[in-house]
C-alpha cells in the first residue's frame, strides 16, 4: 500500500478508525539525547484536531506515562506508557495492578546497573519507575557496549526476575507481565466500535503492535529510519514512512482532508 492510499483508507470513516502511535521515532524525531525527545513544533495541534475527529486515538511508548503526559498532552488521546504497564487518566498515573508488585526488584535492578555501567561512556541509564532502561546510543562503540550491557542486562535479569526487552541501542528490564505493545493496543482499543485501526511504529518493540492491529483487521505502518530500522519492522508494515517528518506530512494532509 502506499502512502496516498493509506490517507485515503484512513480518511473515509474517520468516527470508526483509531489511530494509535508509538512515540519515540514515530512521532517524535529520534534525538541524541532522548531526554529531550518531543513533538514537532505544530504537530501537537494537528493531532488534537485528528483526536477529535477519530473514533480513538491513543499514544503507545516505552516511555513513563508522566512522560507522554508532559510531551504529548493532546486533547482526547489514551496514553499509555511502559509499554501498557501504565496508563494516564485524569492527570494521574495509573500502574498495571500486575505490575506494582515488581517495583523493588525495578529498583534493585536499577542500582545494580548503576554500580555496573559506572563510568562506561556514552551508556546511561534511564530509570522508569516500574522499569529500568540502558541506552548507548552515544557510545563511541555501539557494539561493544551493546556486548557489554547485554551481558550485565542478562545477570540482573536472572537475580531479579525482571524480564529483558531488548531495542535499539537500548535493553530494558520490567515486570515479567504479560504485557507489550500488542496487548497494549488491545487495552487502548477496549470495546470501541471500530471499523480500521492503524498502528505507527518504528523499532521492534512495535512488532507485537503490528501482529494485534493486524488481528483487528487494521493496518500497521512502520516510520523507516533508513539502515537504522530493522528489516523484521519493514517487512511487518502494511505501509513504510520515509521518517518521522513523512508521518507528520501525512497527518497534516489527513487532519485537512477530515476536517
Ligand atoms: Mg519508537
Amino acid at each position: 500500500m502506499t502512502p496516498d492510499q493509506l490517507l485515503q483508507r484512513l480518511a473515509d470513516d474517520p468516527s470508526r478508525t483509531g489511530l494509535l502511535f508509538d512515540f519515540d521515532g514515530t512521532l517524535a524525531p529520534i534525538v541524541e539525547d532522548p531526554s529531550t525527545s518531543a513533538l514537532p513544533a505544530g504537530l501537537d495541534g494537528v493531532l488534537a484536531d485528528l483526536a477529535a475527529r477519530f473514533g480513538l486515538m491513543a499514544i503507545i511508548s516505552g516511555r513513563p506515562a508522566s512522560f507522554l503526559g508532559e510531551r504529548a498532552a493532546v486533547p482526547g488521546a489514551t496514553l499509555l506508557g511502559l509499554y501498557g504497564l501504565e496508563r494516564l487518566r485524569g492527570g494521574q498515573v495509573e500502574p498495571l495492578p500486575d505490575a506494582v508488585a515488581w517495583q523493588a526488584a525495578a529498583r534493585e535492578a536499577g542500582r545494580r546497573l548503576a554500580d555496573g555501567l559506572a563510568g562506561d561512556e556514552g551508556v546511561h541509564l534511564e530509570d522508569k519507575g516500574l522499569s529500568v532502561a540502558v541506552h548507548w546510543r552515544r557510545a563511541p562503540d555501539r557494539d561493544a557496549a551493546a556486548r557489554r550491557v547485554v551481558r550485565l542486562v542478562e545477570r540482573v535479569a536472572a537475580s531479579t526476575g525482571l524480564a529483558r526487552a531488548p531495542g535499539k541501542f537500548v535493553e530494558e528490564l520490567r515486570p515479567p507481565v504479560d504485557c507489550d505493545k500488542g496487548t497494549a493496543v488491545r487495552a487502548a482499543v477496549g470495546d470501541a466500535d471500530l471499523a480500521l485501526l492503524a498502528y505507527f511504529g518504528d523499532d521492534r518493540g512495535d512488532l507485537p503492535a503490528f501482529a494485534a492491529v493486524r488481528d483487528l483487521g487494521g493496518l500497521g505502518v512502520a516510520v523507516g529510519h533508513g539502515t537504522e530500522t530493522a528489516e523484521e519492522v519493514r517487512a511487518s508494515a502494511d505501509v513504510v514512512l520515509d521518517g518521522t517528518e513523512a508521518l507528520a506530512d501525512l497527518l497534516r494532509r489527513l487532519a485537512e482532508r477530515v476536517w
